[in-house]
């Protein structure tokens, strides 16, 4: 070992899904949306002359911003916008998670959050979720450092109602509450309204999945104006210059276009409801997903073997090999063409 390499900050980091790159592969493994963003940000795309890479970015991002505070009806002061809500999560915790109790998440999660943990020398418990997937409120109701979780629940795309939200809050007025709303617009209920009520909850939200621009990487949070600025605080303590004007321009668009925004989910929405029916008629089991993902299991045949199957025709679907989740495939919804071609393979796998 190297002298200096002690003092190396020891990471095991998250592992994101594969990112296989080719025409003719259907990728349903992490949870984009099958289908392009709103037409206004081509049109804006095209417009775009080099002012919008000559300069820094304004660091507030208030266009973006102004924006969104307009679309949930709150004051820009509430919102903080971020590069993808990975960002604005990671912020979140450095922010707020600084007590020395542990914070709470499910066992069952987006397992970014322990990565996050460990990073920033968070101590975390992760209690178990119930046989049928579910978070249990009551293990959120004792003493914490913070609580964090996704609703809709990844990877199991359940959702928690949200007078069970409330009696999390209730139980916590001294510490964060953190909701990952990364897939509500899925057809879940929104904390949001809470916010007036409960001044420590932090929604964080993305347009990853619902607004169709994960590459852009655009997260937001939105809560009371003292988390906001708290995470400002912490942001431009380490990098003013986070979004880049492109993604501030092309994101504002997207927020404009509210219309096309609720037909792709409706469209997305109804393919889920339709792939559930005939999932289950092919012998799969499965969480009723709120998201725009299915984590399903079959009965007879183990996940792995299927999604090595389904790879080989060059069909991606994502597989943890982990402790309590190696018999489940997270599948993402994609158009209704591509869960055809799925659903033909899986037929003839099954030889129905
Ligand atoms: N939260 C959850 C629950 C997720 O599944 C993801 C996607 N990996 C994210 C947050 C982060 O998404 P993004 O950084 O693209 O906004």
């Amino acid at each position: 070992m190297k002298p200096w390499e002690k003092y190396i900050r020891k990471v095991v980091p998250y592992v994101p899904g594969e990112q296989p790159q080719g025409s003719r592969l259907i990728k349903l493994n992490t949870n984009e949306n099958p289908y392009p963003p709103s037409p206004l940000v081509t049109k804006a795309l095209k417009e775009m002359d080099g002012e919008a890479f000559r300069k820094y970015p304004d660091p507030a991002a208030a266009m973006l911003t102004s924006e969104l505070a307009k679309a949930y009806r709150v004051n820009p002061n509430q919102i903080f916008v971020g590069v993808g809500s990975d960002d604005v999560l990671g912020m979140a915790f450095l922010t707020f998670f600084n007590s020395e109790k542990p914070i709470l998440f499910p066992d069952i999660t987006y397992s970014f959050y322990p990565v996050w943990a460990d990073l920033f020398r968070i101590p975390y418990e992760t209690p178990a979720l119930d046989p049928d997937f579910r978070i249990r409120k009551e293990d959120y109701f004792r003493e914490n450092g913070g609580i964090i979780f996704p609703n809709p629940n990844a990877p199991t795309g359940l959702e928690m109602d949200l007078c069970e939200i409330k009696e999390i809050l209730q139980h916590n007025p001294d510490v964060v509450v953190i909701i990952d709303e990364a897939y509500i617009d899925f057809g879940a209920e929104s904390a949001l309204p809470l916010i007036e009520t409960y001044e420590n909850l932090l929604i964080v939200q993305t347009f990853s999945k619902s607004r169709s621009m994960a590459g852009m990487r655009i997260g937001y949070a939105i809560g009371h104006p003292d988390l906001i600025q708290a995470m400002s605080d912490v942001k431009y303590s380490y990098n003013s210059y986070t979004m880049n004007l492109p993604s501030i321009l092309l994101g504002t668009q997207v927020v404009r276009d509210e219309a096309y925004f609720r037909e792709t989910l409706k469209k997305i929405v109804k393919t889920r409801e339709e792939t559930k029916v005939w999932m289950r008629e092919l012998g799969f089991e499965f969480p009723d997903s709120k998201a725009n993902f299915l984590f399903v299991t079959h009965k007879q045949v183990p996940a792995e073997e299927i999604f090595k199957a389904l790879k080989g025709e060059q069909i991606y679907v994502r597989y943890f090999k982990k402790k309590g989740l190696d018999q489940y495939l997270r599948i993402t919804i994609g158009t209704d063409e591509e869960m055809a071609v799925l659903r033909r393979f899986l037929e003839k796998f099954f030889r129905v």
